[in-house]
């Protein structure tokens, strides 16, 4: 063993302050900065639980709700029939005759306006449609998310032209698969170095694109692409290196599939990398607008956002079912494994969460349904939270079937057992925490918002290269403003009688709203205390976010339990489970505000800069290196 005193000692500073600027430049510029609607989740970091906004729970459109329903039974008819998960992820393929079965049945134009040959549907019908299929088959799932959440089809609704919808909307919804194309190698979570360019011909005609993007779902097998490329730098332009989204069609000349690639999990996605070679694209492809594509793609994920949870809570109750059923017929030491303590625990969490992700999700779509309420954060909280949750409850599951939990569906078929895909969902779900939008990422556009109107009011008070004049400024403007505000964050009634009619419920309704006002005092603090270097805090910013989450989740639980109560008031069951998922929310927020501050982050840190600097590489002696062959 090398020594460790042997290591280099001075660890580097992280990213060079020009290419972090610029990111953070780029990222500001494509964010959504007016909020135009209220929003229920900013308001609550703002220390108000606006219960009203969702209390009683937004009831979903009857007319809408009668369209939807024949459209749901054929497709729950088609995929029990015709969609076999198991199938799908030996052959690493879904057959053209189940892409081309859920198209007949409008699959793929749920949410297209009829007037484009769609069903017009609303995101809640849309959300109950993937979910059918989700919990079948998270690859075939896939192509219909990846094609409607973020392809062609919405950000064409939101910002096309009336002949750009004409075009390719009817498309769109007869079944032509489309994709979505930020990612580049080198282009991740950051897309304000994207290599892609697309250069306006001599007479301005069209655009010249080239370049490769990475990943791009569905890519392989469609036939029309969302494409974000950089454009010139142009007066009346915004942005320094301004970027542009562009409709083009896979079959044009010099568009190619340069690979198709494989993962861990999703094994029947279509997914490639997508080579541009001088592809001529006429300037009425261009979407919204020169210099708007960062925006349009930003805006297009945190609309689509709320599919993905839909796939987790749909996955969720297939956890719950299978680990039920095993819990109950598997006998170990004298008794059925649920009985056992350790067995009991995993089993009431993974109801209490699966009814906490369906009462998030059911409501968040409701809401963006109404139209009334800006859903953004929300969606971007489910986006997490269940991502995150469904990870934690398919290992639950897994841990509960023991051994048969990491065997093949195949392979239990093969022995006349049950044949349980866990070991199937299992790998299909990590890739949730990853794509459209990493865990990381939607912390930090959460904490964003969360920290939004403290900016606006104090930004340049802690601001070190304001001038002095506007720092002076700020600090009167903030001075009056947080001699109202911040009492206002320890006053009001968060305690008995208030929210009785949540009956049993009323109590966790009660801490939601305490616990609201004090998340407010903390980002003020956190904003006080840290200054412009907040924004280094991640695992602050992170616990302050998870807060934010989980009172989401208790006041989406209890809001839920009180509507299907509200139908059907001798089944107590939802309170039940909304009483579990709120008493585990209220221990991981009691934690995290414990930790706010308290906590070992900068030890960590610091450990984390010696790792970098290669202080205690002696410890990975012995180990091969894992990227043989890649010259590193
Ligand atoms: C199966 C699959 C399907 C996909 N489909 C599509 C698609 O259809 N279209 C498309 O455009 N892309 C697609 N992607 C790309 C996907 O969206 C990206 O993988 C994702 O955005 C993360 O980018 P990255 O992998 O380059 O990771 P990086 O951005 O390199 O990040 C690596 C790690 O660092 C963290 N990190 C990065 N920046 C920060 C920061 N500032 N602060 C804290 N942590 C940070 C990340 O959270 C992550 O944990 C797909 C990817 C996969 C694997």
């Amino acid at each position: 063993m090398t020594s460790a005193t042997t290591a280099a000692p001075a660890p580097p500073e992280p990213a060079t302050p020009t290419n972090a600027d610029h990111s953070r430049a780029v990222a500001e510029s494509a964010r959504q900065t007016r909020w135009e609607r209220r929003s229920f989740m900013k308001e609550l970091f703002g220390g108000r639980l606006s219960l009203g906004l969702i209390h009683p729970h937004p009831e979903q459109d009857p007319e809408e709700a009668a369209r939807a329903a024949p459209f749901l039974e054929r497709l729950e008819r088609f995929v029990a029939e015709e969609v076999d998960g198991d199938a799908v992820d030996r052959d690493r393929h879904v057959p053209d005759s189940v892409l081309e079965g859920l198209a007949r049945i409008g699959a793929f134009g749920i949410k297209i306006p009829r007037a484009y040959g769609g069903l017009g549907l609303s995101q809640l019908s849309y959300n109950r449609a993937l979910a059918i299929v989700a919990g079948r088959c998270a690859s075939t799932a896939a192509f219909l998310s990846a094609h409607q959440s973020i392809g062609v089809p919405t950000p064409l609704v939101l910002f096309g032209t009336d002949e750009q919808k004409r075009r390719y909307l009817p498309r769109a919804a007869s079944g032509e698969l489309s994709a979505f194309a930020l990612t580049e190698a080198m282009v991740g979570s950051d897309p304000a170095n994207m290599a892609t360019v697309a250069e306006p011909s001599p007479d301005g005609a069209h655009f010249v694109l080239n370049g490769e993007k990475l990943w791009t779902t569905n890519g392989p097998r469609a036939q029309i692409v969302v494409v974000m490329a950089r454009t010139p730098t142009r007066p009346g332009v915004k942005g320094s290196r301004p970027i542009s989204a562009f409709i083009v069609e896979m079959a044009w000349e010099g568009v190619e599939v340069a690979q198709e690639c494989r993962f861990m999990g999703l094994n029947g996605i279509s997914n490639g990398v997508l080579r541009f070679r001088d592809v001529r694209v006429p300037r009425e492809n261009l979407l919204w607008g020169e210099g708007k594509g960062l925006k349009l793609a930003l805006i297009t994920l945190n609309t689509g956002r709320l599919a993905l949870p839909a796939f987790c809570t749909a996955s969720a109750r297939g956890y719950l079912r299978a680990s039920r059923e095993w819990s109950g017929d598997r006998e170990q030491w004298g008794a059925p494994i649920g009985r056992h303590d350790a067995v009991a625990q995993k089993l009431g969490r993974i109801a209490a969460e699966t009814f906490a992700m369906e009462a998030v999700v059911e409501l968040a779509a409701a809401m963006s349904g109404q139209g009334a309420l800006d859903i953004r954060l929300e969606a971007a909280m489910a986006k997490l939270w269940h991502s995150e949750k469904g990870w934690e409850l398919v290992n639950e599951a897994v841990q509960i079937r023991g051994g048969r939990g990491y065997e093949t569906a195949d392979s239990l078929r093969e022995r006349g057992e049950d044949p349980v895909p866990l070991e199937r969902n299992l790998r299909d779900a990590r890739i949730n925490m990853i794509f459209e939008g990493t865990s990381e990422i939607m912390r930090l556009f959460m904490a964003r918002e969360a920290v939004d109107d403290h900016l606006a009011v104090a930004g340049a008070m802690i601001d070190p290269r304001a001038p002095t004049g506007r720092r002076v400024a700020a600090l009167v403007r903030a001075a009056a403003h947080y001699a109202i505000w911040y009492p206002g964050r320890w006053l009001g009634w968060g305690r008995w009688p208030r929210y009785g009619d949540f009956g049993s419920l009323a109590g966790h309704i009660r801490y939601a709203d305490r616990r609201s006002r004090k998340l407010a005092r903390a980002i003020f603090h956190a904003m006080i205390r840290f200054g412009p270097r907040l924004e280094e805090r991640q695992a602050v910013l992170g616990r302050i976010v998870d807060i934010g989450a989980d009172l989401f989740v208790i006041a989406a639980s209890c809001v839920r339990a009180m509507q299907l109560l509200r139908a059907n008031p001798s089944d107590r069951t939802p309170v039940e489970l909304a009483d579990g998922a709120c008493r585990l929310a209220r221990r991981r927020i009691d934690d995290n505000f414990r930790r706010i501050f308290r906590n070992e982050d900068r030890r960590i840190r610091q450990l984390a800069r010696g790792v970098l600097a290669g202080r205690y590489t002696w410890l990975e002696e012995g180990t091969t290196r894992m990227a043989e062959g890649t010259g590193r």
